[in-house]
């Protein structure tokens, strides 16, 4: 099973926002990623990246002239870009995140996605989206089907790619387990997010995301290897290996 990371974007942001306790006057690039694992049988993309209508005209996309406040995106290639994604046989979104679910849009909407009910739920729901920055136009209705899973999930039941619950940073934001590599995305933005739990300042709710962090860290521990959400000095593009 070959698992490959692509650069799908960048956001620029004060440090303080995405690691407590980081300077407020020092910004920080942080690559967006997203990956495709590959079976004899299937070609999974987990994640999407950023739309380019998105960032070339923000306030226009999202009818919303202060969407990008805090963060300034940028992208050199988008998703479609990088892959045929008319060969994709499934989508996994670990969450609702602008800068995770952007790109479904260019996805064909025969390829269906997988998220978890409770990410999917607090999408749909107003007070949770204004409470986590979910942007509803990136997963609008578009004829797609939507799998909805409760929990850790045995993605092809074959035990070798499991969906993790891992919620906090969202209400159902999941992880994703292939072999003994664990794509831990937004649990902990830095590698060092996993122990020392300076989280981004936002959340929907700091002490599961704790909670998160502390499963994924005795994965670790166990000897697996556990990778970050947007750790600029380790996440750079190509085949990931344990
Ligand atoms: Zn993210």
């Amino acid at each position: 099973m070959k698992i490959e990371r692509l650069n799908v974007g960048w956001f620029t942001a004060a440090a303080g926002i995405f690691r407590a306790g980081d300077d407020m006057d020092r910004t920080i690039r942080y690559p967006v990623l997203a990956y495709v694992i590959e079976t004899e049988t299937e070609r999974i993309l987990i994640d999407t990246g950023l739309n380019p209508a998105a960032i070339a005209d923000p306030a226009a996309y999202y009818d919303r002239p202060d969407v990008f406040a805090v963060s300034t995106p940028e992208q050199e290639q988008s998703v479609a870009d990088q892959l045929d994604v008319g060969t994709l046989t499934k989508v996994v979104l670990t969450h609702l995140h602008w800068d995770h679910v952007g790109g479904l849009r260019l996805i064909p909407a025969s390829v269906s996605v997988v998220i978890q009910r409770a990410e999917w739920e607090a999408g749909h729901d107003d007070a949770a989206v204004q409470r986590n920055f979910f942007l509803p136009r990136d997963y609008a209705e578009d004829g797609r089907e939507v799998i909805l899973i409760d929990g850790d999930h045995d993605l092809l039941g074959d035990g070798s790619i499991e969906l993790m619950l891992t919620p906090g940073h969202t209400p159902g934001h999941q992880s994703v387990r292939v072999g003994d590599i664990v794509l831990g995305i937004d649990v902990a933005h830095f590698a060092s997010g996993l122990d020392d739990h300076r989280f981004p300042v936002f959340a929907d709710d700091h002490e599961q995301q704790e909670r998160s962090a502390e499963r994924l860290c005795a994965m670790r521990d166990a000897g697996l290897t556990v990778i970050p959400g947007h750790d600029p000095d380790i996440l750079h593009p190509g085949v990931v290996t344990a």
